[in-house]
C-alpha cells in the first residue's frame, strides 16, 4: 500500500497557542495572530499539540506529515518554529518532515540559518507569503535562498491566494502571474503552491511551467470536491499534492476539532482512479523528496 503523506502541516507547542494573542505579541507577529486567533470574527484555527497531532494522523492513516514553517515576520521566530518542528522531527523521524521557516529578507543570516536545517536533514523550505514577510520574490534576497534550495534540490512551499477571496479578512493578495513569472526566472528550482496555487492549478487558461507543484491544502474552505479531478485533468497527475493544512478546521460547520479524515474521505469520494488517488496522496510528494 502506497503511504499517506500530507504535505501541509502547521504545527505549534500548547506553550504557543495557550495563549496566541500574547505570545505573538512578544515576538511582533501580527499576523499570524490575526489570522489564528483574530479579535474581530470567529476563528476556524484549531490546535493540536505533537501527541494529538500524532493521534490524529493514526485515526485517518496518514503515515507521514510535513511540517510547513509559518510565514513569520521575523527571522527570529522562524528559529523558533523550526527549533521545535527539529525536536519533533528527530523523535519520531518514522512520522514527521519538515520545511524550514525563513524569512528571506533577513538577508545572510536566514540563508545560513535554513542551509543548518537542511543539513540537519529538513526536507525543504516554506511556506512563504513574501508580501506579509516584507520581500518580493523579484528581490535579490529571495534569488539567495532559491540558489540555496537548487544546491539542495529541495522545494519551496509558497503561499498562494485566490484572488477571488483576496477581499477577505486575513487574506493577503498575491497576483499569481508572480509566480508563473518565478517559476521561469528559477527553471531550475522546484515550487510547492499552495491551496491549488490560489486557483492556478484549476484554470486551463494558465500556461504553466513544469517546475510548479499545487497542493490541496484548505481547499475544501475555497472550492467543490470535484477541485481535485479538476486539478488533476489540468495541471497533470504528477503534479498535485495533498496537504491539509491542519490543525485548520477546513470543515468549519462540522466541530470543533481539526482532523484529517474528512479532506481524506472527501478525496476517496470523487472519481480519481486508485493510481491518481496513490499519486496525490503521496507518491508525488516523495518522489520529490527523494530526489536530494
Ligand atoms: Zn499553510
Amino acid at each position: 500500500m502506497p503511504l499517506i503523506v500530507d504535505g501541509h502541516v502547521h504545527a505549534y507547542p500548547a506553550t504557543v497557542f495557550e495563549s496566541a494573542r500574547t505570545w505573538a505579541a512578544q515576538r511582533d507577529e501580527t499576523w499570524w495572530a490575526d489570522c489564528v486567533a483574530p479579535t474581530d470574527r470567529p476563528s476556524i484555527q484549531g490546535w493540536a499539540d505533537l501527541d494529538q497531532l500524532l493521534r490524529d494522523m493514526d485515526a485517518a492513516g496518514v503515515d507521514q506529515a510535513v511540517m510547513l514553517g509559518w510565514y513569520w515576520q521575523h527571522q527570529t521566530t522562524c528559529e523558533e518554529n523550526n527549533q521545535w518542528m527539529a525536536r519533533w522531527r528527530r523523535a519520531h523521524p518514522d512520522r514527521l518532515r519538515a520545511f524550514a521557516a525563513v524569512n528571506p529578507a533577513a538577508g545572510r543570516t536566514a540563508i545560513d540559518q535554513t542551509r543548518r536545517w537542511l543539513d540537519d536533514g529538513f526536507n525543504g523550505i516554506g511556506e512563504l507569503l513574501d508580501r506579509v514577510q516584507g520581500f518580493r520574490y523579484a528581490d535579490s534576497t529571495f534569488a539567495a535562498l532559491a540558489e540555496l534550495a537548487r544546491r539542495y534540490d529541495v522545494p519551496c512551499n509558497l503561499h498562494v491566494t485566490d484572488p477571488l477571496l483576496d477581499q477577505r479578512p486575513g487574506m493577503q493578495p498575491t497576483p499569481l502571474a508572480d509566480f508563473t513569472t518565478l517559476a521561469t526566472t528559477f527553471p531550475d528550482n522546484t515550487f510547492i503552491l499552495a491551496h491549488l496555487g490560489g486557483g492556478l492549478a484549476l484554470d486551463p487558461g494558465h500556461r504553466l511551467p513544469p517546475n510548479l507543484y499545487f497542493d490541496t491544502a484548505a481547499v475544501p474552505l475555497i472550492y467543490a470536491p470535484t477541485c481535485y479531478r479538476q486539478a488533476i485533468n489540468t495541471v497533470g497527475i504528477d503534479r498535485v499534492i495533498f496537504g491539509s493544512d491542519y490543525p485548520l478546521r477546513v470543515y468549519p460547520r462540522r466541530g470543533p476539532t481539526p482532523d484529517f479524515s474528512r479532506q481524506i474521505d472527501a478525496i476517496r469520494g470523487t472519481d480519481l482512479t486508485p493510481t491518481e488517488f496513490d499519486a496525490i496522496m503521496g507518491v508525488n510528494l516523495l518522489t520529490l523528496l527523494a530526489r536530494d
